[in-house]
């Protein structure tokens, strides 16, 4: 089927092409499973969105053959997280230690990652990729989910299909169309995320830095640092309101090296707020429709596992749904079993996630004093059994999923 052809009936309807969307479609068409994937956006330019690609992400790369290829795309790789306090107190994790064949975190554009993914996925002829295709709701017929209705061109059209994915993110209008309930957990953090130069002599691992009531994490993306501003939540108007000369110095008070570069900030514009959220369905399906990704489950910034999680999602998907599909019949039992194979990963790097927001980032954000590194953490990252524990989390995940479904002829 051709990419831009409209069909009215598939196999498998995917709502979005982020990562959990554009790796399940890939995977599905595949395994020779007709597949419909929808992106609202025309192209898959966002800025300052999910470009950690972790080693989880890598090894599934390197299962379907394509990781050499992958690591050619341009990218930046960091081995090492650092901490620092205003103080000087440091503490380091390094990835240089763990059980995988990568032992780095690759720093690419999340829209480099999905042209890659969906330039391999055509290569299927029963792949489909519809830009510019908004779902907007469900077809539901005897309580089934039987496809989705979506908008393109100006006018609503029906895709039909055996199985509805919803991938269309933390605020996705499938799951909210399929009525599933949401629980949401409070996060007591936003983040402001921006671009300042970087020097090219400058440390290439992440940098974290830590003062009185303020807390900066730099990533290294070679010519710039992609630096995250962490604040309290809901703080982004009145720190707006104090305009960008003042929130210029409040960076600077936490990162002197930055200097005269924090005058690269021009405009607010260039400052894009990430409102954290955790959240979680109770039930990531109904018959005839599963939830993946963040639509399922949005993850806390923590650790810059969100993408990494959605991928993984999406394999598991892919390896439940690929033979019931093959033969036309996806039971809820099926849907049941995608959300009772991820559930506990997602809820323990979320329980994770809640501990170092409440334990560690709050405290620092309230604090009027340089606040130190809690001793715990102290003790973890310099325990020798121990070390290791903090990186492999964020680095490899849990329970990590492996590519079962097959590999049939491309186009
Ligand atoms: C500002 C920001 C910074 C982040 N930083 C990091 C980070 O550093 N590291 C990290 O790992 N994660 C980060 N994340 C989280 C990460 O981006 C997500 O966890 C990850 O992308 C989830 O993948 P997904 O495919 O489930 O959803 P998304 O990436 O949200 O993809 C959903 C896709 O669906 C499309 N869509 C939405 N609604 C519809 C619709 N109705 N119809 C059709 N298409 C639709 C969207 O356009 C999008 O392409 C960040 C998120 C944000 C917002």
């Amino acid at each position: 089927m051709p990419t831009s052809a409209q069909p009215s009936s598939t196999t498998c309807a995917i709502a979005g092409c982020g990562p959990a969307g554009a790796v399940l479609g890939l995977l599905l068409a595949r395994a020779g499973i007709e597949v419909v994937v929808l992106e609202k956006h025309g192209d898959f330019l966002r800025d300052f969105r999910g470009d950690t690609v972790h080693p989880s992400t890598l090894e599934l790369m390197d299962e379907l053959g394509v990781v050499d290829e992958f690591l050619t795309l341009p990218h930046n790789t960091v081995s090492h997280v650092q901490l620092q306090t205003t103080a000087g107190q440091k503490l380091t994790l390094s990835l240089e230690r763990l059980p995988t064949k990568f032992r780095f975190i690759a720093f690419m554009p999340q829209w480099d990652f999905l042209e890659f993914i969906t330039r391999r996925a055509q290569a299927f002829p029963s792949f489909t990729l519809l830009r510019n295709a908004e779902a907007t709701g469900l077809i539901e017929d005897a309580g089934a989910v039987r496809g989705l209705v979506y908008r393109r061109d100006g006018r609503e059209h029906e895709l039909r299909a055996a199985i509805t994915i919803g991938a269309d993110g933390r605020t996705s209008v499938t799951r909210k169309a399929a009525g599933l309930p949401l629980i949401e957990t409070a996060s007591p953090i936003d983040v402001l995320w921006f671009r300042l130069p970087r020097n090219q002599d400058e440390a290439q691992a992440v940098a974290g830095r830590i003062g009185p009531g303020r807390l900066l994490v730099m990533l290294n993306r070679d010519a710039y640092w992609q630096v995250a501003f962490v604040i309290a939540k809901g703080q982004a108007d009145a720190i707006r309101s104090r305009g960008l000369e003042a929130f210029r110095r409040e960076i600077v008070s936490v990162a002197p090296e930055l200097g005269q570069r924090v005058e690269g900030i021009r405009d607010w514009d260039e400052v894009k707020l990430l409102t954290v959220r955790i959240d979680r369905l109770e039930r990531w399906h109904r018959p005839g429709y599963l939830a993946i990704g963040d639509a399922a489950h949005a993850m806390s910034p923590v650790g810059g596992v969100g993408i990494n999680v959605a991928i993984q999602d999406a394999v598991v998907a892919a390896n439940c749904l690929w033979q019931p599909l093959s033969k036309g019949d996806v039971g809820e039992d099926v849907l049941a079993d995608v959300q009772r194979r991820r559930e506990r990963p997602v809820r323990l790097i979320q329980a994770l996630q809640a501990v170092v927001q409440e334990r560690f980032l709050r405290p620092a954000l309230e604090s009027q004093q340089v606040p130190s590194i809690p001793w715990l953490a102290r003790v973890l990252l310099s325990t020798p059994i121990l070390r290791d524990i903090p990186p492999r989390i964020i680095a490899l995940g849990f329970g990590r999923p492996h590519i079962e479904s097959p590999a049939r002829d491309r186009r």
